[in-house]
């Protein structure tokens, strides 16, 4: 895949530098360590059942720390439903084998021009604070041969946003799953999104938003560049 030299060295000084910080150090910085979502070699050792009884439990401890009536009808439920949420939904991306199945075609159209799905709405969640990101993907390629549906860039999408992330690593993730599952560097993809960890809290700014782009094969040409955001913005 055709991540250039210099974000791979990026990644490599980046290791670097955040090994030598304390996380008071790093605050509220969102550093981005690499492609792949670290994960424990072990990860997938207990069931989703296990996991889920599991977490159930320490979210009861953590909202008892914090002085919460569990005997209260309104919270009662509250940890099963979190534990749930995050390993069914909103986490379910972090399983492989919740990939979505993608099924090829052949182009039979001969349509050699960019393909845009743009405004794909999708809700994540920084892995710095898990609380949510929300955004819109933009997604192009251009076929070396093969299509794919419509709807599978989308769900593709929602699989890699469902995991604790960090937005660069999540562009980034979708664009390289797709250059390999269509077979070509010809692929982009764009995200505008907000981070609840920046509105809601921290500095508080309720306007910004963070773009990230992830550019391969010919839309390293500023003028596919150009041509895309006409595509976008139309
Ligand atoms: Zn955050």
């Amino acid at each position: 895949m055709k991540l250039s030299e210099t974000s791979l060295d990026t990644f490599v000084e980046t290791e670097e530098i955040l090994k030598s910080l304390t996380h008071t150090e790093i605050g509220d910085d969102h550093l981005y360590t690499g492609l792949e979502t670290p994960m424990k070699e072990n990860a997938f050792v207990l069931s989703d059942q296990e996991k889920k009884e599991s977490i159930a439990q320490l979210f009861a401890q953590i909202m008892d720390i914090m002085g919460l009536d569990l005997n209260d009808d309104s919270l009662r439920g509250t940890p099963q439903r979190v534990a749930k949420m995050y390993i069914d939904e909103i986490f379910s991306g972090l399983n492989p084998e919740n990939k979505p199945k993608v099924a090829l075609f052949e182009n039979k159209y001969q349509y050699n021009q960019m393909l845009v799905e743009k405004n794909i709405t999708f809700y994540s969640n920084c892995e710095h604070h898990f609380v949510p990101i929300v955004g819109k993907a933009h997604v192009a390629y251009i076929s070396s041969g093969k299509v794919i549906g419509l709807s599978k860039l989308n769900r593709i999408v929602q699989y890699f946003a469902k995991r604790p992330q960090v937005q660069e690593r999540l562009t980034n993730q979708i664009g390289v799953e797709l250059q390999s599952l269509l077979e070509t560097e010809d692929v982009a993809v764009i995200i505008d999104a907000k981070h609840l960890c920046v509105s809601s809290r921290g500095i508080k700014d309720d306007t910004s938003a963070t773009v990230t782009s992830f550019y391969g094969g010919a839309f390293n040409d500023p003028q596919k560049i150009t041509e895309l955001q006409q595509y976008i913005s139309g």
